[in-house]
């Protein structure tokens, strides 16, 4: 790699530890702690202040800090071991996918996405989608899949949020430095930058291609902000699900159209197209288009379009689904319809829905019409797509619409607290991470000692808690708080008292404020002399979801209620980081969506890794997982009513929840709470892992249209 060429300004390396540039250019330090304290140690300080970034860190780092840790024995000796695990891992044939399909080892499969979440310091996502897509990528590399990332360098990301004195959540959009995040510019074979081009309305926008290295895989990543585009499509890329229907429209053109003429012109011929929901489905419209240009008809680009796609549906609400009016189509793609041998109505028709406002040009239509693989991200969500997609196949019954469902995982390294890892390893020996799916694995959790799991799970529970009370600290600090008051977050939660953790985006379905439907009784249950509980809430709402604003805002002045106060917070700013302490430092994971809305929900398989048992309404991947032995159903699968729904939730949580907590043996151990640790741990760390997901994919979609 050819960093410094690209990327000037970073404070000199010593020579015996100059490596430290190139292991901060793949993300694989995002999954390996130990890759991350090798940072973390030269200057803890400085580490938290960038924010975890390596590639700001070595920026500003100062040279007497490099000289003086290149002279430790210890962290010599640690660099060497982390960098030589580094190089083991990067060993391409050692890999599953590349051990059991030789001859497929070669043939990429690019995947497409909006959003990519792959660490804090790289706000291009905004919640479980990207994340998902984030974690997808680093499984990929995992398993040798060969797979090629594409998606949008947002320079203002997602927004970081701010809940001001008045409690209505504020959107700070952040410029990132590109040359301050781990990302490079990209080079064709002549030594010049890769530029793409597409067509909108009166004018060319071009996008400049950076990529991003995750371990073996490549994520490519266009930027409109770059110099011979007018002012306002240098801000297309600006902001994630930022801007109007029409920056919307253009955005989604590049990343479809564009992203394939950036694949074209690096020089990648993929052999399968995944499209992680429909943001990018024009990438089938430019493809049809390419085989047209080569002589073929427009039936026949269609069938090898069709027979090389696929495409994730994630959103089982009728009106979240990405849809244009015909009109701005029309405006949008004037003359392209031509190219690919097509009338106006043709082009069209190809992905109409018709509304009770009129016909839309749906993305998802798009997508499931011009793929040969469609699925949902859970069991349920693939029931209720093939419900709500029937009208395409209007031949089939809903049973035999051709939408099957692999269902979520998460990437198990990214969100396995390392205190827990180590009992792992201990356990199941150092290699398990190589195989989480491995069921039968899972049984040595067992023989962990009761006291090992209860006592990690106190630490992680206090250093969540230690986290809660500084982001509190630090925002009472910015509105002008006295010492005093500062002081009283010392005792802010209790790090003995059961902690139930909310946090995800705050959408209206997620019902956030059910636990709040009959707040005297929350109160009693929550402050009861033996078995009290407390509360940490997190998330952000869109900046145009003023109902899911209002939500925060409840939550958020709730936590000022006399009965409530110290033992219920709201957290700022919920990112991976944030997610990463909750999932791993709570007691039980609260889940409160209207059923059937939640698509998949990845928070709770991240939190029931770590051994914290869900407390959910059966929704999204819960049904799947639950067995009567590793956490709670709220309610039950009957309409969604939230009075009913909360008095199911205050019962559990004084009947079942709280006592089986409370309830010691004469060691000081709830016994009882720790078989359902076990049970939540080996059922979802082996059914619901990145690892699981990831081989689903291959085996039921990416192989078949492979070998045809
Ligand atoms: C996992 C994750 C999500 C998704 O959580 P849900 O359970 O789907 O709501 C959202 N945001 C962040 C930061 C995450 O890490």
């Amino acid at each position: 790699m050819d960093i410094l060429r690209h990327a000037a300004g970073f404070t000199p390396l010593p020579n015996s530890i100059n490596r430290l540039l190139d292991l901060a250019y793949n993300l694989w330090w995002t999954w390996h702690p130990e890759a991350q304290d090798l940072y973390r140690n030269i200057d803890p300080e400085l580490w938290e202040e960038v924010y975890h970034n390596p590639v700001r860190f070595l920026r500003e780092v100062r040279q007497v800090k490099l000289d003086e840790i290149s002279q430790d024995s210890d962290y010599i000796q640690t660099f060497h071991k982390v960098l030589g695990n580094f190089e083991s891992y990067m060993i391409y044939d050692n890999k599953w996918y590349a051990k059991k399909f030789p001859n497929q080892k070669h043939k990429p499969i690019a995947y497409f996405s909006a959003e990519f979440g792959l660490h804090e310091c790289l706000p291009i996502y905004s919640g479980g989608l990207g994340v998902l897509s984030g974690d997808h990528t680093k499984g990929a590399s995992d398993l040798g899949i060969p797979l090629v990332g594409v998606g949008f360098l947002y320079p203002q990301g997602y927004f970081r949020q701010v809940i001001p004195l008045h409690g209505t959540q504020e959107s700070i959009y952040q410029k990132v430095r590109f040359s301050e995040v781990p990302a490079l510019p990209v080079y064709d074979g002549d030594g010049k930058e890769v530029v793409v081009s597409v067509q909108l309305p009166g004018r060319m926008v071009h996008a400049k291609v950076w990529d991003i290295n995750v371990g073996n895989m490549t994520i490519y990543l266009m930027d409109t902000d770059i110099n011979p585009n007018a002012e306002g499509d240098r801000e297309l890329s600006a902001r994630l699900y930022g801007g109007d229907k029409k920056m919307r429209l253009a955005q989604e053109m590049v990343l479809g159209i564009g992203g394939i003429r950036a694949l074209r012109q690096i020089g990648i011929e993929p052999a399968v197209y995944h499209m992680n929901e429909g943001h990018s489905a024009f990438l089938v419209l430019e493809r049809v288009r390419e085989y047209v240009k080569k002589g073929l008809t427009f039936d026949e680009a269609t069938k090898k379009v069709k027979s090389t796609s696929v495409f994730t549906t994630h959103t089982p609400v009728p009106a979240g689904h990405d849809a244009f009016s015909f009109d701005m189509m029309e405006k949008f793609f004037v003359g392209y319809w031509d190219e690919l041998d097509l009338s106006k109505d043709e082009f069209l028709g190809l992905a109409r829905q018709d509304k009770d406002w009129g016909p839309e040009f749906s993305m998802t239509v798009l997508a499931m019409r011009l793929s040969g693989k469609q699925n949902g991200v859970s069991k349920l969500h693939g029931e209720v797509s093939r419900k709500m997609w029937q009208w395409l196949w209007p031949k089939k019954s809903v049973a035999d619409v051709p939408i099957t469902h692999v269902t979520n995982g998460v990437h198990t390294e990214s969100w396995l607290a390392p205190e827990l890892k180590e009992v792992f390893d201990g356990a199941m020996g150092k290699d398990w991470v190589l195989h989480p799916d491995d069921r039968e694995m899972w049984d040595s959790i067992d023989d962990v000692p009761d006291e090992t799991l209860w006592e990690v799970r106190n630490i992680l529970r206090a250093k969540t808690i230690d986290f809660v009370r500084q982001r509190t600290r630090n925002r009472w600090h910015r509105y002008g708080s006295n010492p005093h008051q500062l002081q009283l977050i010392d005792n802010l939660l209790d790090k003995d008292t059961l902690t139930i953790g909310f946090a995800r985006r705050f959408a209206t379905y997620k019902r956030a404020t059910m636990l709040f439907t009959d707040v005297e009784r929350l109160k009693r249950i929550m402050g009861h002399a033996d078995r009290p509980i407390q509360f940490i809430f997190s998330g952000k709402a869109h900046p145009r979801d003023e109902p899911g604003k209002a939500l925060i805002r409840e939550v958020y002045h709730r936590s000022f209620e006399p009965g409530l106060e110290g033992k219920l917070i709201f957290v700022e700013d919920y990112d991976i980081n944030v997610g990463r302490y909750l999932v791993s430092g709570v007691d039980v994971w609260l889940n409160t969506p209207i059923r059937p809305q939640e698509a998949s929900g990845t928070s709770g398989q991240k939190a029931g890794l770590n051994g914290i048992p869900n407390l959910s309404i059966s929704d999204g991947w819960w049904p799947e997982c639950y067995n009567g032995k590793n956490g709670w159903v709220i309610g039950t699968d009957e309409e969604p009513d939230a009075h009913r729904d909360a008095h199911y939730l205050y019962t559990l949580l004084e009947e079942e929840v709280a006592p089986l907590f409370y309830t010691c043996n004469d060691k000081g151990i709830p016994e009882g709470w720790l078989q359902i640790m076990r049970e939540s741990i080996k059922t979802v760390g082996s059914q619901f892992s990145m690892a699981r997901m990831l081989r689903e994919y291959v085996h039921n979609l990416y192989m078949p249209l492979l070998i045809e």
